[in-house]
């Protein structure tokens, strides 16, 4: 077998379908958020992200930046060694802390990223509990999918959000069976949130573990930032929160929270917490730092919700296809991974509007889209600039308009 050619013959039928992905090059820019310096191919221009999951810019806020350099020049570089091998700084164990209480419970759980959180937890309870059956959400997000493969248990798919059918799986499985429902809260492709409520209800009902996906919602919704359940009253309910640093947090790293033994149990048993290096102590220093500060300023949040809103009445005003979004994500259909592409490309270049197309398999085919997440930092001027700019590609690609 020739098996660079067959790299590239993969990579070349990507390439045909307009699939293939073209990273924007940036330099992000600490103090002028959402603003960055794109290398080209002829230089580099200033263009506006419209795409982050740095929800709420604190990436760059001074509090978080002052704290990572602090612990930065207090500890060093590295972490040195995984949790259990001199890698336990005390910065991981007060961030731990700090998440348990966000959460209103026991024990919290950090790992490096909320992708390796996922697949670890999932996958070490579903391995470990005798006949477990994981009952999964449909468009549960691939670290989730990952975690239930590895698990080998059993699983059953619901269809989205769909409660009816949710039911139907919990009835077919028995009483008697261990089972966990995994979800999210917040889908970031659609904006749409699920009946968590309800979810609760039937795991109650057919004594189903409850395991929640929150990476989209920790730091953006409820009083203090503890996702849609902390806004719903409903963080008791939930067996396992699971939740990244790095999106609404602007740092990096991931989360559980549940009880004392459900986090030991991972800690002891879970392959990708045991046997990689922990963060880097100013990583754990600047989320800590980060949780702290978002937990007390609501108002943040406030305006996150503002600007979202604004943004999606404005482009539907303008007659841009904007998705049916309950929360902060403003996606807009294309329909289309070329003109999706070509859409992305001509707002890059011509308008400095930096927006990421979203193509198979993040989503499927057919629903190709542009997805914006407004921050408290995209001011009415970047607004004014994005929805004129929209408005000129449509028509120049001749996209479809709202319905
Ligand atoms: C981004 C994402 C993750 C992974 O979190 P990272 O901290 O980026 O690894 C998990 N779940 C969902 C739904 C996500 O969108």
């Amino acid at each position: 077998m020739n098996y660079d050619q067959f790299f590239a013959d993969k990579v070349a039928a990507l390439k045909a379908e307009g699939n293939y992905r073209v990273f924007a090059d940036l330099e992000r820019e600490a103090g002028n958020f959402p603003t960055a310096k794109n290398y080209q191919a002829n230089g580099t221009a200033n263009i506006t992200v419209w795409c982050s999951n740095d929800y709420l810019g604190m990436g760059q806020n001074p509090v978080v930046m002052n704290a990572m350099h602090e612990a930065l020049d207090k500890c060093g570089a590295g972490a040195g060694g995984t949790r259990n091998i001199s890698g336990t700084n005390h910065y991981h164990v007060l961030l731990e802390q700090e998440l348990a209480e966000l959460h209103k419970k026991e024990a919290g759980l950090i790992f490096t990223s909320g992708y390796v959180a996922n697949l670890t937890a999932l996958s070490t309870i579903g391995q470990m509990m005798p006949d477990c059956v994981i009952i999964s959400d449909a468009l549960n997000h691939n670290s989730m999918i990952a975690g239930i493969k590895h698990s080998r248990s059993d699983k059953l798919i619901f269809k989205h959000n769909d409660l009816e059918d949710l039911e139907a799986k919990l009835k077919g499985v028995g009483p008697d069976r261990p089972k966990m429902i995994a979800f999210e809260s917040v889908y970031s492709m659609d904006g749409d949130i699920a009946p968590i409520k309800e979810i609760c209800d039937l795991a109650d009902k057919y004594n189903a573990l409850t395991f929640i996906d929150e990476v989209h919602a920790v730091g953006l919704y409820g009083e203090h930032g503890g996702g849609v359940a902390e806004r719903d009253n409903l963080m008791d309910r939930l067996d396992i929160i699971q939740g990244t640093l790095a999106k609404g947090f602007g740092v990096v790293g991931g989360y559980i929270a549940g009880t004392e033994s459900m986090c030991d149990f991972v800690r002891s048993f879970g392959d990708g917490f045991i046997f990689s290096s922990s963060m880097p102590p100013a990583v754990a220093a600047g989320a800590l730092a980060s949780v702290k500060y978002v937990k007390e300023h609501n108002e943040l949040r406030e305006k996150h919700q503002e600007r979202a809103a604004t943004l999606k009445k404005r482009l539907t005003d303008a007659g841009i296809p904007v998705m049916p979004s309950e929360t902060h994500i403003v996606p807009v259909m294309v329909g289309d991974p070329v003109l999706c592409k070509q859409a992305s490309d001509e707002l890059l270049f011509n308008y400095s509007v930096y927006v990421q197309p979203i193509n198979y398999p993040t989503v499927p085919r057919g629903t190709e889209r542009l997805r914006f997440t407004p921050t408290p930092l995209h001011n009415d001027e970047l607004m004014d600039h994005l929805v004129d700019s929209l408005v000129k590609v449509w028509s120049q690609l001749g996209l479809k308009q709202a319905a």
